[in-house]
């Protein structure tokens, strides 16, 4: 005992050295989830594991579903499930054990199959190096349970920190002759050449799962545990824009502290630069990269948080259509490549149509301002219009066709107009535009 006592104090004083010179520590691994293990699911002990358990230093975590042939009712006994599945392995098949090293119910039980470390039976012949994860049910007809997605999640993480795995960039898995992610669905193995695979163009783990696995993937990236990567976003610094005015931004000297964000399933080595904008209108908010050179993207986030990453991101802009006035919103320029050069940044806001009468101007907003091709305008249920004009700084009136939401203003020379709307109780607002 006094040993043990006197040998965790020499560890925590190295590791106020270490911290007191600034060295680098790496976080510890996620932790493994809680699981019923085989005396949990086999109380009577009539479910053995093999007795020679070829080990396995598993590169890859293969995903699978258990197929069956109905969706598992509400208060299904799912230890009794597993159960079968050991039965038709074992004494069906006539393996040494069920095949799966995991299985996970759709409330989020996690089951020991051949558990950590132990070759399994599941992946078309090319186990050596994998361990399998089953999620018990057809995905074909359902979709995994968030419980359940959670807990593939939980052990993934567990296990590629355990095991250094980087979850988010394939590798070659050597049984198979493939380059795999290092979470993959048992079907990624359909096309392997390898002489001994007996892969016969399996759909498991069913669509609506397998659909999944890339969000799976960023998000077991994200988790702060994994690698020790806790992938925070620094926003003290962020730069005010305003809507519709063009931002110049400089070769970014930021840190890369984020590798990914929750809109898409790639990663980001390079250095980010967070930047803020408060919308003034409901409505879609777009950000727009031009003249960089390099590998740039640009996302909205809804707080300081790469996971509360919002709309849809390409390759040069990202659009939220949702905004809300009054909500400040992350603009990040993020460069994929570890590229970081200049680039210009636009972020276009909706504009409520401000002056005339305040009840009509209140129930519509206008999009992007400025605009080079077409305008967008939005209205509540409510407004009824009559009429939409577009009027010079010189007075000269255009007519409105298109009341379609839309508006064609390609034809116009570029300058300043002011955007007229007229209802059927003959009340205007009106707003001031730019034509770029
Ligand atoms: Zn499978």
């Amino acid at each position: 005992m006094g040993k043990s006592i006197c040998y965790l104090r020499i560890k925590l004083i190295f590791l106020v050295i270490l911290l007191s010179q600034g060295i680098e520590i790496t976080a510890q691994d996620c932790e493994q989830p809680n699981y019923c293990d085989r005396l949990c699911w086999s109380p009577q002990g009539n479910h053995p594991a093999q007795s020679n358990p070829a080990a396995t230093d598993p590169s890859h975590i293969i995903v699978h579903h258990s197929g069956d042939n109905l969706i598992w009712p509400v208060g299904t006994d799912f230890k009794m499930v597993v159960q079968a599945y050991w039965d038709q392995h074992v004494n069906t098949n006539g393996w040494a054990d069920i095949g799966y090293n995991w299985l996970i119910d759709r409330n989020g039980v996690i089951y020991e199959g051949r558990g950590d470390g132990v070759r399994g039976a599941h992946f078309s012949c090319m186990n050596q190096s994998t361990t399998g994860i089953c999620l018990i049910g057809n995905f074909e007809l359902e979709a995994p349970s968030a419980a359940a997605l959670n807990k593939l999640k939980d052990l993934t993480a567990w296990e590629a920190s355990d095991k250094n795995l980087d979850v988010l960039t394939p590798s070659r898995h050597n049984n198979s002759q493939l380059d795999l992610f290092p979470l993959s669905g048992h079907r990624d193995g359909n096309s392997s050449p390898a002489p001994q695979s007996c892969a016969s163009g399996t759909v498991c783990p069913g669509l609506n799962l397998y659909n999944l696995l890339p969000l799976a993937r960023v998000d077991v990236g994200n988790y702060q545990c994994y690698n020790g990567n806790p992938n925070l976003l620094d926003c003290t610094d962020a730069i005010n824009l305003t809507c519709g005015e063009m931002y110049s931004g400089e070769a970014s000297v930021d840190s890369s502290s984020v590798f990914s964000y929750a809109c898409n399933n790639w990663t980001e080595t390079g250095p980010e630069r967070v930047h803020i904008v408060t919308p003034v209108g409901d409505g879609p908010l777009k950000a727009e990269l031009s003249g960089f050179s390099g590998d740039l993207d640009v996302y909205i986030l809804g707080s300081c948080d790469p996971l509360d990453c919002l709309g849809t991101v390409s390759s040069n802009a990202a659009i939220y259509e949702e905004a809300k006035a009054g909500q400040s919103y992350f603009v990040v320029v993020d460069s994929d490549d570890g590229s970081s050069g200049a680039y210009q940044l636009l972020v276009s806001c909706s504009t409520p149509v401000g002056t005339g009468d305040i009840a009509l101007g209140s129930l519509i907003t206008v999009f992007p301002n400025p605009t080079s091709n077409w305008l967008n305008y939005r209205m509540s249920m409510e407004a009824k219009l009559e009429k939409i004009e577009i009027i010079s700084v010189l007075g000269q009136i255009h007519l409105v066709e298109d009341h379609q939401g839309s508006i064609d203003v390609s034809h116009l020379p570029a300058g300043t107009y002011f955007l007229r709307f007229t209802d059927q109780f003959n009340r205007m607002a009106s707003l001031k535009w730019v034509k770029n």
